[in-house]
């Protein structure tokens, strides 16, 4: 079994990739519900939603966001009707936020709501909710506190961040199957997808109980690394970390998971930044274009995870001590 974390795009891709390569059912993957947030009455789960897409095939690679065989009706009549359109809702897509919010709101968990739906969309791996309690990220910018979906596509991520804040993370209970799975002995590697770390790994890690969890799992920790060559794929990572004045990346990105890594995958192109890394790194290519991108990044997050839990074997674990 393996357990990902994830955020939306980077994270979905790789564990697209993973649910390839393995049996899609022992792969759980843990998705931040930072970003969630209710709009026009609804309650939307833009990472969940962007997971879930991916994993069952509905995904619009393009774009990165929504699915690919959408119809905008809803969109433009709104607009047409002077309704607020900054955040682009397909008609296909509508569907699963009323259906979310009608299930939500007659006493239903967000988990026990994503797990039906995602079973109806064909998705393969388990998907949770890093909680099923309220947790919303704010960002203290030059326009002042702002809701995360007001930063990120409301104002594309211009305002300059110099703070954030996991509204209720304090107050969460982790999801218990993944407190649960990460207890299990027969978990092979916790996988940090390359997601943005302050806004889509950094909420998961907030909640209380989980970094402790991780740190008494027995399995590897890897992550692979969102920056590529100081830049992010996609999305304000690289931005971020200037902002908040750090280097933006791969060994950045380390240093802010430091006390739980074992293993770290980074790019070809980060070679030099091997030596600033206190884990186990392996060099690989890791911008994921195609499928076959995606099945060789997991492949080689695997055979990593593998070696980690060998050298454990014979004593030589990196450097976490469960
Ligand atoms: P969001 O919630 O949709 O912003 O998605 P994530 O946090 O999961 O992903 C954003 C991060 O994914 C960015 O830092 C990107 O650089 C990274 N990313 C996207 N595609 C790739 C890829 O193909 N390879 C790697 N290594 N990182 C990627």
């Amino acid at each position: 079994m393996i357990i990902a974390l994830s955020g939306g795009v980077g994270g979905a891709k790789l564990a697209l990739g993973l649910s390839r390569i393995m049996p899609p059912e022992d792969l759980l993957v843990v998705v931040n519900t930072g970003d969630d947030f209710e709009h026009l009455g609804l309650s939307i789960s833009p990472d969940i939603d962007t997971v879930a897409y991916t994993l069952s095939g509905l995904a619009n690679r393009e774009v990165g966001w929504g699915r690919h065989d959408e119809t905008w009706s809803f969109m433009e009549t709104m607009e047409a009707l002077g309704g607020d359109t900054w955040f682009r809702l397909g008609d296909r897509d509508l569907a699963l936020h009323v259906e979310r919010t009608r299930r939500l709101r007659n006493g239903e968990s967000l988990s026990a709501v994503t797990a039906d739906l995602c079973r109806r969309m064909g998705v393969g791996p388990r998907v949770v909710p890093m909680t099923d309690d309220p947790v919303r990220t704010r960002l203290l910018t030059d326009l002042g506190w702002l809701d995360f979906q007001e930063y990120f596509v409301h104002r594309r991520c211009e305002p300059v961040v110099s703070q954030l804040q996991f509204q209720g993370a304090g107050a969460a209970k982790p999801h218990p199957a993944f407190i649960a799975a990460l207890a299990d002995p027969a978990l092979e590697a916790v996988v940090i997808c390359p997601s943005n770390p302050f806004i889509s790994v950094e909420p998961i890690l907030a909640i209380p109980g989980v970094r402790d969890a991780l740190m008494a799992c027995k399995a590897p920790i890897i992550a692979v690394s969102p920056i590529i060559a100081g830049r992010a794929v996609k999305g304000p990572t690289a931005k971020m970390m200037t902002e908040l004045g750090m280097d933006p990346s791969a060994g950045t990105v380390a240093q802010r998971y430091a006390d739980l890594l074992d293993g770290y995958v980074i790019d070809h192109a980060d070679m030099a930044e091997v030596v600033s890394i206190d884990a186990r790194v392996t060099l690989a290519q890791t911008l994921m274009t195609t499928m076959e991108d995606r099945e060789a990044l997991a492949k080689i997050v695997v055979e990593a995870a593998a070696t980690l839990r060998r050298r454990e074997m014979h004593g030589l674990r990196h450097r976490r001590v469960p």
